[in-house]
Parts: structure tokens; sequence; C-alpha cells
């Protein structure tokens, strides 16, 4: 008969941590296109980055509303979405943390904190 030694933590999904890892350009954003490597501690991904713009048209660049990511080693695609509280990610992690995560500084997922942390800062300020 097993014994169970150890008390069971309190019912907890998961923890969180905060993002890290080593965010730069492949090939620097130019305001429409780049690609980023993000490298954290499960994985180093390339990411072709695009603009998301809402009513662009030749000779306007329009309003930016986000960015797509376009994972080139495995296709996956995630939307980062400006929101007016910050980024808001498409990516299963992004939204489990939005959801659940009491920190602030938890709660980006790694393809945000990657563009926060490697975009340029205010790109149209
Ligand atoms: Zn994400």
């Amino acid at each position: 008969m097993d014994t169970i030694t150890q008390p069971r933590p309190a019912r907890k999904p998961r923890s969180f941590e905060p993002v890290t890892g080593t965010f730069r350009w492949l090939a620097p954003f130019d305001g429409n296109t780049g690609k980023l490597i993000i490298s954290t501690r499960t994985g180093v991904a390339v990411y072709f980055v695009t603009a998301i713009r809402t009513d662009a048209t030749p000779h306007f660049g329009g309003h930016l509303a986000g960015y797509q990511l376009a994972n080139e080693g495995n296709g996956e695609t995630y939307h980062v979405v400006l929101e007016q509280w910050g980024m808001n990610c498409t990516c299963w992690d992004g939204l489990i943390r939005q959801q659940y995560v009491p920190t602030p500084e938890c709660r980006p997922c790694k393809h945000v904190k990657a563009l926060q942390e490697a975009l340029p800062h205010r790109e149209a300020a």
C-alpha cells in the first residue's frame, strides 16, 4: 500500500512565471515586416512579423491594429492585437495568461513580450 507523505499543494492549474528570453531581429522591422528570433527556455523560433493595419490604402498606411507572427518552423500563425490596455495575443498561452494570471508582469506570452522588447518604442509617437 502506497503511503502519501507529501501534502498536495493547493489546487492550481499551473504556476506562471514571467516570460524571459532573448528577442532580436534577423531582418529589422521596417514598420511593415520583419523577421524576429524568439529564444526562450522552451526553444528558439523564427517568426515573420507583419504589421496589421486597418483602413490601409496605397497612399495611406492606415491605423496600426496589431501584428501577425508566423512561425517559420511549424507554420503556426498568431495575432497580437493592440488593445487599449496593451497587447493581446491569440496563442493558447496568451489566452490562459490573460484569463488566470493575477500579476501584470506575468501576463504577456512570449510573442507579446518579444514584440514589447524588440519593437522600436512608440512607432508613431
Ligand atoms: Zn502569444
